[in-house]
């Protein structure tokens, strides 16, 4: 199995083998036609596994296909919500070498830092938004950013988000989504409790273990 024979196209094939990636990782191979399919996805998956390219590629690949010039101001249409800072400027990191050739731009935004470099990245708009909770929840009540032309979700370390406390700011932020959208949903574990909250997320999901 090759990234060419699960639909990957080429702007993006160019950035995966640059990075020399030339077999996709089992939870890419798995989630990957489930994602480009529209489908929702419960993923139980850690860390470690390709699990930041299995949600990147499918959205990024989506995007670029929906409008592959944009000219127009960049309205904020995925959202990816992860407990830490540290994984947030991971997962951006991520996406910014896999979309190199789309055009697509996204922007981080997370706590324990001044608001204004990450005010300022918002300015000229965004197409991918990767958030931690609080963060998001604070730019989102100062006007500077809006969920409602989001189109695609990801939850990213949901057990860890809970342990965390961020169920609370997790319920918000859903709230504030638009209904029609694609959602994606990861955990490590999947304990009652992360069950329950993926029910409030994800419409008759298809699940992957790895
Ligand atoms: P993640 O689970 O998303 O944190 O990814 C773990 C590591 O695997 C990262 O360093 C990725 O760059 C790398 N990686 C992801 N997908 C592939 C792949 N298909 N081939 C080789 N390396 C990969």
């Amino acid at each position: 199995m090759t990234f060419t024979d699960l639909g990957i196209i080429e702007p993006i094939l160019k950035a995966l083998k640059i990075e020399g990636y030339t077999h996709p990782t089992p939870i890419q191979e798995q989630s990957i036609p489930i994602l480009l399919d529209k489908k929702d996805l419960l993923g139980c998956a850690q860390t470690g596994t390709g699990k930041t390219a299995a949600f990147s590629i499918p959205i990024l690949q989506q995007l670029y296909l929906t409008n592959p010039n944009q000219k127009e101001f960049r309205k904020t249409k995925a959202l990816i919500v992860t407990p830490t800072r540290e994984l947030a400027i991971q997962i951006a990191e991520s996406i910014t070498t896999y979309g190199k050739y789309t055009g697509l731009k996204n922007v981080v935004v997370f706590g324990g830092v001044k608001q204004l470099s990450q005010t300022n990245a918002l300015k000229g708009g965004t197409d991918i938004l990767v958030a931690t909770p609080g963060r998001l929840l604070d730019l989102i009540s100062q006007g500077h950013i809006t969920l409602k032309n989001i189109n695609y979700f990801v939850l990213d370390e949901a057990d860890q988000m809970l342990d965390m406390g961020f169920i609370h700011d997790i319920k918000k932020i859903i709230a504030k989504l638009p209904v029609k959208r694609q959602s994606l949903f990861f955990s490590a574990t999947m304990p009652p409790a992360i069950v329950e909250l993926s029910k409030n997320i994800l419409g008759n999901p298809t699940k992957v273990t790895v």
